[in-house]
């Protein structure tokens, strides 16, 4: 009995700044013959697994075949380190392989994700209720990908389930992880606007994100202030530029 796919996709944002440290880990290394060296970068992209096995040795035999890797791997309940502390695999300097090659990246097209991301397995049996995800699993998974943003507070990165990468082959990490609960564990940093009235919170965060008008900084959107007819007329050509058919490349 298998789970059904969770097919998520999110785009984070910047760090809000201070530091996060990466989760207690020992090192478990993947054979050298199974990651080489990452072909292009940045490294922008978090994917999320799970192992479909039940412990973390039953994981790391795979990678004695020199066919698959993983950066992280996030101990299972019943083994002795979970609680305690996580295993690295392959530096973040490498190229784990963890997604296949002929796979393309939703932004760009790109292949060899590999090459721009970070895996991280979670051992789970992949048999629903019957092996739930525990809540230390979800946490340090967190606590990894704010570890990333914390260490690149310039990137906004990508996290993307293994299922939604490459949705004809893989159901990982299976509904049964709590995305919700994930994601409210990412500190999103998204910047409060201090000078927007409640009644037009929505629509001016639309119009940010749409790149229609843009905020005086940070905390600032200027939202009471007049707008002069030269600035209307910049933000009405954006929106006309926005709404046309787009063309290929
Ligand atoms: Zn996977």
């Amino acid at each position: 009995m298998g789970v059904g796919a969770l097919r998520k996709f999110e785009h984070l944002p910047k760090w809000p700044g201070g530091e996060a440290l990466a989760p207690t880990h020992r090192w478990w290394a993947a054979p050298d013959n199974s990651f080489n060296n990452r072909a292009y970068g940045p490294m922008d992209t978090i994917v999320i697994h799970a192992t479909a096995g039940h412990n973390s040795s039953g994981a790391m035999s795979v990678t004695q075949s020199g066919n698959a890797s993983w950066h992280w791997l996030m101990p299972d309940e019943d083994e002795s380190p979970h609680g305690d502390h996580v295993w690295r695999c392959v530096a973040d300097e490498k190229k784990a392989w963890h997604v296949r090659k002929q796979v393309k990246f939703p932004i760009d097209n790109k292949r060899d994700i590999n090459s721009r991301s970070v895996g991280i397995e979670i051992v789970n049996a992949q048999i629903g209720e019957g092996d739930p995800f525990s809540q230390w699993q979800v946490a340090v998974t967190a606590q990894t990908v704010n570890y990333y943003r914390s260490k690149h507070p310039d990137r906004r990165f990508y996290l993307a389930t293994h299922s939604f990468l490459d949705p004809e082959r893989r159901n990982d990490p299976g509904n049964i992880f709590d995305w919700q609960r994930f994601m409210s564990l990412l500190e999103t940093g998204e910047p409060e606007l201090v000078d927007v009235d409640d009644y037009a919170a929505d629509a001016v965060s639309w119009v940010k994100e749409q790149g229609l008008m843009t905020g005086v900084s940070e905390q600032l959107f200027g939202g009471r202030d007049p707008v002069k007819r030269q600035d209307l007329a910049i933000i009405l050509k954006r929106l006309h530029d926005g709404l046309k058919p787009a063309d290929e490349g």
